[in-house]
């Protein structure tokens, strides 16, 4: 019997993925981070992404790049995540480059590298909006300064995330914003930026128009290698597939119900109060994934005629009511996931993972 639920990953398709990604990058000149957070720095993947053409690995997770480290992957490696001060000798033992905006934690950073005889890079992050991780505008310039002068670190560039909290968009504007910024540091404080990191997945569209400053040289790209889709809004982006991962469960309850509760009712196990339409008697079905296990909002079935009607820790359930074909208890059904669906599915340790290709 193949393990159930389990989520089957396409390794060839991951490194075609990436092959397409980091071509469309090499010809603006862009050298490409593969982040691997999405699959908890699966070591096959990552492998998979160095085939297709990433330049280094980078990953919000100290566990994740050990599992990587441990696996015998020889790549640079990014905290991509803001490092903790709890852990400032773990980030300057495991990986080459972080990225950073707080002087307390460069301090740190200068301190543990100058005692391992280390230089440890440092990417400096500017909000350019999004809310998220980073200095405002109008601070970056004093903060690299004082940088600049600590020992044990070298700044190897200025960055921005964009599209990850607030949803802001890429635009020439803050491109440009954030090359300015460059520039003035460079002016000002007589350094060389290496990288200028102004992309992840959502900056495709502007690339591919034509419209990305020259200046901007670096990507830290995770959706779109691993799901083949830009994500500002999530078209699937030409020459990647979208398939690479699909999750599969198993039918452990197959029966005729009724569509609408008996009983009073009040909220659910999670605190929700579903509603439910009156569509007569349907065939009903429960599978052996759960939230425990996935994104239940982030799955798509795979299958014509299959409705999720929603799903508790351990349970998906689902209408099949207009499903055509053979199903069965013990039988299988598919789906394909999202990027949060994908997120959990690959931390949950209920869900096997069965590899392909590679
Ligand atoms: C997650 C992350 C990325 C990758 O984003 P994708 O949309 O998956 O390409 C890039 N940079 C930072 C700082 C991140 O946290």
């Amino acid at each position: 019997m193949t393990p159930n639920p389990r989520l089957t990953i396409d390794l060839d398709t991951i490194e075609q993925n990436a092959r397409v990604i980091t071509g469309l990058c090499a010809d603006h000149d862009i050298q490409v981070t593969g982040v691997t957070k999405g699959i908890c720095g699966h070591p096959q993947v990552a492998r998979a992404m160095l085939r297709g053409g990433v330049n280094d690995l980078g990953d919000s997770r100290l566990e994740n790049i050990h599992r990587m480290r441990q696996a015998g992957i020889e790549s640079s490696f990014w905290l991509i995540r803001l490092p903790p001060l709890s852990a400032i000798a773990d980030v300057v033992a495991a990986v080459d480059a972080s990225l950073n905006s707080e002087l307390s934690s460069l301090h740190a950073l200068s301190r543990a590298a100058s005692d391992r005889g280390e230089v440890h890079g440092v990417m400096i992050m500017v909000d350019l909006g999004d809310l998220r991780e980073g200095l405002w505008p109008t601070q970056v310039l004093a903060a690299a300064a004082e940088a600049a002068k600590l020992p044990g670190i070298r700044i190897r560039g200025l960055g921005t995330n964009l599209s990850c909290f607030a949803g802001v968009v890429p635009d020439e504007a803050n491109m440009q914003q954030l090359i300015a910024l460059a520039e003035e540091l460079e002016q000002n404080l007589h350094l060389e930026l290496e990288l200028v990191s102004g992309l992840n997945s959502s900056g495709l569209d502007l690339l591919a128009a034509g419209a990305m400053p020259g200046r901007i040289n670096h990507a830290r790209i995770g959706e779109a290698i691993l799901l083949g889709r830009e994500t500002t809004h999530r078209r699937a982006w030409p020459g990647t597939r979208q398939d690479a991962f699909v999750l599969h469960a198993e039918v452990l309850e197959l029966k005729t119900k009724p569509s609408q509760p008996r009983g009073a009712h009040a909220e659910d196990a999670f605190g929700g109060n579903p509603r439910f339409e009156d569509r007569g008697d349907i065939v009903h079905a429960l599978l052996n994934v759960g939230r425990a296990d996935v994104d239940v909002a982030g799955l798509m079935p795979l299958d014509r005629g299959v409705h999720i009607l929603g799903a508790s820790s351990g349970y998906l359930v689902l209408d099949l009511s207009e499903f055509v074909g053979d199903i069965a208890v013990g039988g299988e059904l598919a789906f394909s996931i999202n990027y949060s669906a994908l997120l959990r599915a690959m931390t949950s340790e209920y869900v096997k993972k069965e590899l392909h290709g590679g």
